[in-house]
């Protein structure tokens, strides 16, 4: 069964990045996995980013329909538009990543990794953008599709009028999580430009993450075009339906390799306080508050032993806020 769906799931693969390679134009991006069309009608840039990380490949068949659709002229964007898959050479190895994360290296990292290299190839284009979508997926499966990014007003407002979920995990912008590190879209918001990640759905082909992807790309050049022609995105942002905004609020140090977290936890999972998240046997693992799970890990081990390098954390709790980030965070 595993085999016959790793096999399938391999061929399309092959197939779509095959028909990105045969339809995309890359001028005048120096980036070989890049599309780029001028709608020759305003200056507004957006740019979509596809798998970052190598096997969150769901937003890929929407990314290749896109292509075709401005291609064959049965999508008009007005503006210039960019899409790039970011690790196909992961993707291709059902990997996340071959030597680095590539989403926390859009710096000079000064190394020569595959990863590092690949974001010195992405930034020219992340520098050109006035709008950036970067669409992953997460490794287990969740309940609802999520925005996760540090507040930004602009980002807000995009994402509102965008509406690719309803959902926001965010946070404080001005607290650094890993410095010597960046993503996609911290590296667009510190050009003072909205950088948004959307979680869509687990890894894989999945009609949903289809269906967003699409419905998003569709929706961020509709607003765009609107932007364009006079109406600022804070009034196009209020015309859409306000999203909820979580944030973390507790992280589980994954202190000890024999912690274990009891099997089938998924993302946004109501827990309660007190609550044993641990299997049994197992060091306990105890909820501290009420909330969401977000990002449960279950690592490869041996003889019960998580494999290093093991993750940071093994669970995040997430819960609703009480008052707008705006009013939290905004320094405007
Ligand atoms: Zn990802």
């Amino acid at each position: 069964m595993t085999d016959t769906f790793e096999k399938n799931q391999r061929m399309r693969l092959d197939d779509l990045l095959h028909r990105f390679q045969q339809t995309a134009r890359q001028e005048p991006y120096a980036y070989e996995w890049t599309h780029h069309t001028d709608g020759g009608r305003h200056p507004t840039h957006v740019v979509f980013g596809c798998m970052v990380h190598g096997n969150e490949v769901g937003s890929l068949p929407a990314v290749v329909r896109l292509v075709q659709a401005l291609n064959e002229g049965q999508v008009r964007f007005g503006g210039k538009v960019t899409l790039f898959i970011g690790n196909p050479e992961a993707a291709r190895e059902n990997r996340r990543y071959l030597e680095a994360d590539l989403n926390r290296v859009f710096l000079d990292t000064g190394k020569s990794r595959h990863e590092d290299q690949r974001a010195q190839q992405i930034m020219p284009i992340l520098n050109d953008a006035d709008v950036f979508i970067d669409f992953h997926q997460t490794i287990l499966g969740t309940a609802q599709p999520f925005y996760i990014f540090p507040w930004q007003r602009l980002g807000w407002q995009w994402a509102r009028a965008v509406q690719s979920t309803k959902v926001w995990v965010t946070r404080d912008p001005k607290i650094t999580f890993s410095s010597g590190s960046k993503c996609t879209d911290e590296y667009v918001a510190d050009r003072g430009r909205p950088g948004i990640t959307v979680e869509l759905s687990q890894k894989g082909f999945t009609d949903q993450a289809e269906q967003i992807c699409w419905n998003t790309m569709i929706n961020a050049l509709k607003q765009a075009d609107a932007e364009a022609s006079g109406t600022d995105i804070s009034e196009l942002a209020i015309q859409q339906p306000e999203l909820s905004f979580y944030q973390t609020t507790y992280s589980e140090p994954f202190s000890n390799p024999e912690m274990t977290l009891r099997p089938g936890l998924l993302n946004f999972q109501s827990v309660q306080e007190g609550e044993q998240l641990s299997a049994s046997d197992t060091p306990k693992i105890t909820v501290p508050t009420p909330g969401a799970i977000l990002f449960p890990k279950y690592p490869e081990r041996e003889n019960g032993l998580a494999i290093d390098p093991r993750p940071n954390e093994i669970y995040r709790l997430v819960t609703p806020m009480d008052e707008h980030p705006m009013k939290l965070w905004d320094t405007d």
